[in-house]
């Protein structure tokens, strides 16, 4: 196992931010870490790199204990803090040249170089950490995760303000880490998980509601199929839950709803004919598998 987490309970003060949470993540797995926010990700985050200790329970890294063998974690982990703080009057190689400092690693310069390219910060390197992009700061931080060629890598919140551009990027670039790496990373966004993790645990509260693969999480939904309509004008929420089979019905982007109904039981006709007797013409219809957003929504919700 590269990561435990055994019955972790942390409390601030009199704030309980995580309640008696067990985990493990493989050697090699890429586990998404999905929670609303204040859920208590950043908290079991920091307790896995040794930046804050459990008030009950105990965590493993690569076998070690953060607690009693804080030194090995360390080396055995690299960490991406979210908000990603960086120094940004640095530059680039300088920056990384002195967090390979900090690791005590000989080869600093060959280690700068090939982080230097493999995050594909070529073009930028010579730069000051300011003068960057979002998505060239994120790379920066993941480079400096990496420096020192960790076993594990922890990502709290990678993607998180990025433009929908450097959020393709900084994906794939996570994924193709997670080829060579174990990787957990933090989100609060579910295609995100559905883009990059093998596995999601899902955690709201301080407490893990879910643990298991990503197309397991789906099928666990007694009503998972939706199926998208569009009609030409707008329709009463309630008409619809009237449609024979129609378990659940949510507003869509524009006049496009969401229709719930039990796997296997196809609703379709119902609908068309329920168009017919409200004068509305169906625009789309499009079956689909209720996605891990739904899931996530209703694990979570308050
Ligand atoms: P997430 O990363 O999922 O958004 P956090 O782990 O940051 O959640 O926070 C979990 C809970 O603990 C939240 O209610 C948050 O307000 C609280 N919390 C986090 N850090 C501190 C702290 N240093 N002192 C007091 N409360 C904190
Ligand atoms: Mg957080």
């Amino acid at each position: 196992m590269s990561i435990t987490a055994s019955q972790i309970t942390k409390l601030y003060g009199s704030q309980k931010a995580l309640d008696n949470v067990s985990f493990t993540i493989g050697t090699g797995e890429v586990v998404g870490f999905l929670g609303p926010n204040g859920a208590g990700k950043s908290t079991m985050m920091k307790i896995l790199t040794c930046f804050l200790p459990p008030t009950e329970g105990s965590a493993t890294v690569c076998g070690f204990d953060t607690r009693t063998a804080s030194m090995d974690v360390r080396r055995n982990v690299g960490y991406l803090p979210e908000h990603n703080p960086l120094y940004l009057d640095l530059y680039v190689r300088e920056y990384l040249d002195f967090v390979a400092g900090i690791h005590g690693l000989k080869d600093r310069t060959q280690r700068v170089n090939a982080m230097v390219e493999r995050v594909g910060l070529g073009r930028e390197q010579h730069k000051r950490i300011g003068q960057l992009s979002k998505g060239y700061r994120q790379r920066v931080g993941l480079a400096q995760a990496m420096i020192h060629d960790p076993q594990v890598l922890i990502l709290d919140e990678p993607t998180s303000g990025l433009d929908p551009n450097q959020l393709v990027e900084i994906r794939a670039l996570i994924k193709d880490l997670g080829r060579e790496k174990t990787v957990m990373l933090s989100t609060h966004i579910m295609q995100e998980v559905e883009a990059i993790c093998d596995r999601v645990i899902i955690i709201d509260r301080g407490t893990i509601v879910a643990d298991d693969t990503a197309s397991t999480l789906r099928s666990r939904q007694q009503h998972h199929v939706l199926l998208e309509v569009e009609f030409d004008r707008g329709v009463e929420a309630n008409l619809l839950l009237n449609i024979p089979g129609v378990v659940q019905a949510r507003r869509g982007e524009g006049q496009v709803w969401l229709l719930a109904h039990d796997a296997g039981n196809d609703v379709r006709p119902a609908v068309f004919q329920f168009a017919v007797e409200q004068g509305l013409q169906v625009l789309g219809l499009q079956k689909s598998e209720r996605g891990l957003e739904e899931v996530f929504k209703e694990l979570t919700r308050r």
